[in-house]
């Protein structure tokens, strides 16, 4: 199938994705806040922008990283269209249950609770679940190893280094609460 219909179709994934992002935007950052490893936090944000919508951006809009292709057969790349649906439902839950709690970087609000329903009754990690279906959909989907593995990297970088600090400020932040909800729940997948 002609690889315009892809991009056109990453095209409309990621304006989608803006678009979920958006409706929960102005939660960020209500009230004081304290950052937690603000540098180290905002370089690994930015690398995954560019993962996530820089890269995908240049393959849509231009012939440069046609090269790259990996040649997927069309069920594979649609697939991924699924895959990318799927994550926009979670990252949409995830961000109705975390309400005000969210953010962008790692922060705990001056009011911030711990959130233990919807998605976070199964797993502590819901919305970096959704962002790693959403690198594997675009991998998927753009059939490009530099789209797919830069983006795959990207995220696996912010992944690993940032949830040992994350749990590390929600349990200095509530305690025993935090070692119960722990043990019921895994980090990505659910406990069975
Ligand atoms: N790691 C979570 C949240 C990502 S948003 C997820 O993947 O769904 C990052 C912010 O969420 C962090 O700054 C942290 O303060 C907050 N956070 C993470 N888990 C939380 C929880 N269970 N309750 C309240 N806030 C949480």
């Amino acid at each position: 199938m002609d690889e315009s219909l892809y991009k056109t179709i990453l095209l409309v994934m990621l304006f989608l994705f803006f678009l979920v992002r958006s409706l929960f935007m102005r939660w960020s950052g209500l009230g004081d806040s304290s950052y937690v490893k603000r540098l180290r936090e905002n370089l690994l944000v930015a690398l995954n922008w560019t993962g996530m919508v820089f890269l995908p951006l240049i393959y849509v809009f231009s012939t440069w990283l046609d090269r790259f292709s990996l040649g997927f057969p069309s069920f594979l790349r649609f697939f991924g269209v699924f895959l990318y649906l799927a994550a926009l439902v979670l990252m949409f839950w995830s961000h109705r249950s975390l309400g005000g709690n969210w953010s962008m970087v790692l922060r705990l609000h001056r009011n911030h609770s711990l959130i233990t329903s919807g998605p976070y009754r199964f797993i502590r990690h819901p919305m970096y679940l959704a962002f790693y279906l959403i690198v594997f959909a675009q991998l998927l989907v753009s059939s490009n190893w530099v789209v797919g593995f830069y983006g795959v990297s990207a995220w696996s970088l912010l992944y690993f280094i940032r949830i040992p600090s994350e749990e590390k400020m929600l349990k200095e932040k509530f305690g025993d609460e935090y070692n119960k909800y722990k043990e019921k729940t895994g980090r990505i997948l659910p406990h069975l």
